[in-house]
């Protein structure tokens, strides 16, 4: 089932679902009990949103080792974490901002965990349980900060910084599919989640090992090898094989 959060014409946002190209509504909380009505809009008519708002983001850096390899970094013996913050949320179409602070703004595409029910300490026998789904994400950073500061809030945490979407797949397997990372329709980055060095039920266990997960939180898993800058003007596209494609244009903010 793919979930979305959507808009049609001035109506107020709501949840809903996407089957064979319509968008039907979807009552209740996709977090507790819901329930599916049938499909009215095609995908095209509506205004597709965030497929959430997030609580947490958490992300998994250098998770896959051509990637470690092209900053001529290590590759970490226990997953290397970081935050991100909420506020950078957008969803598909929407414009990310190249700030005026940076002079290199680069793509990260990255398939990201959406939980869906709260645990401390899971297992990663026990992970799946916790999870509602998959959605795609581009962890944009700002490279020559998140370099020069030494720690990388600000890098990785300006508006717009956290492109998701289309929607929330609560049936795809993450065991080996394509991420593909397109600038202008020229592809910069390809890898399969295959090649991650902590898989998904590993980054659950140890990430709640420090803190509590909790519905609505979020793990962006990392970006394969390939991350490029990006230029006013662009369009930027992630697609993930079986899971769907997020494009965002690309503007400079004076
Ligand atoms: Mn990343």
């Amino acid at each position: 089932m793919r979930l979305v959060r959507y808009q049609v014409g001035e109506a107020p946002p709501r949840w809903g679902w996407v089957h064979e190209g319509r968008v039907g509504p979807v009552d209740g909380d996709p977090f507790g009990d819901f329930l599916r009505r049938d499909t009215e809009w095609p995908l095209e008519k509506v205004r597709l949103l965030a497929p959430l708002q997030p609580g947490k983001i958490i992300c998994v850096g250098r998770n896959y080792v051509e990637h470690a390899r092209e900053h001529a970094a290590e590759v970490p013996t226990v997953p290397l974490i970081f935050l991100k913050p909420p506020s950078a949320v957008i969803g598909p179409g929407e414009e990310i901002l190249l700030p005026p602070q940076s002079q290199r703004v680069e793509h990260e595409g990255e398939l990201v965990v959406v939980i869906g029910k709260r645990g401390r300490r899971i297992l990663a026998d026990e992970a799946e349980k916790h999870i509602l789904g998959y959605t795609v994400g581009n962890d944009v950073t700002a490279r020559d900060l998140q370099r020069s500061d030494g720690q990388w809030t600000r890098g990785k945490g300006f508006d717009t910084f956290a492109p998701l979407g289309p929607w929330i797949d609560t049936g795809f397997s993450p065991a080996d599919a394509l991420i593909t990372v397109r600038v202008n329709g020229e592809m910069r980055q390809m890898g399969s989640t295959r090649d991650m060095v902590f898989s998904v039920p590993t980054l659950i266990a140890f990430i709640s090992s420090v803190m509590t997960l909790e519905p609505g939180d979020l793990i962006f898993t990392g970006t394969p090898a390939g991350v490029g800058p990006l230029h006013d003007g662009d369009r930027v596209s992630v697609e993930i094989e079986g899971l769907g494609t997020l494009e965002n244009p690309v503007r400079a903010e004076i």
